[in-house]
């Protein structure tokens, strides 16, 4: 499985990387919108870590454009108060949403969960698995 994080706060962007890794999966990161945009164009990723708070290109715009070209499973990252921005992230085609700051465990809970909802959907489907 192979993860992107695009978060902003390189230290932040990195840790949840790191702990994706020790996890098991694949993890790039990616610090900006446009960046992430064009790497999603290029590689297959099975699911993305999306910060809400993005400079440039936010999180809520860049979910849209992820979904013009892509089904790709995404987990939004959102602060607590966001909640306006987390519904928005939602009805733009995000697939869950962890609130900051979270733990470890929470956060691999979400990825798990997320992963095998949309292995179920590829499934159903009828389109080839992996
Ligand atoms: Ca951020």
């Amino acid at each position: 499985m192979r993860l992107l994080v695009i978060e902003d706060e390189c230290d932040l962007c990195e840790d949840i990387a790191k702990k994706l890794r020790l996890s098991g999966y694949e993890a790039d990161t990616c610090v900006d919108g446009e960046a992430a945009l064009e790497l999603l164009a290029v590689e297959k990723y099975d699911l993305v870590l999306l910060d809400l708070m993005l400079p440039g290109l936010d999180g809520t715009a860049l979910c849209r454009r992820i979904r013009e070209q892509s089904r790709v499973p995404i987990i939004m990252l959102t602060a607590k108060g966001e909640t306006a921005d987390r519904v928005s992230g939602l009805e733009m085609g995000a697939d869950d949403y962890i609130v900051k700051p979270f733990g470890v465990s929470e956060m691999l809970a979400r990825v798990r969960t997320t992963l095998r909802r949309s292995d179920r959907l590829r499934l159903s489907q009828g389109s080839q698995k992996d």
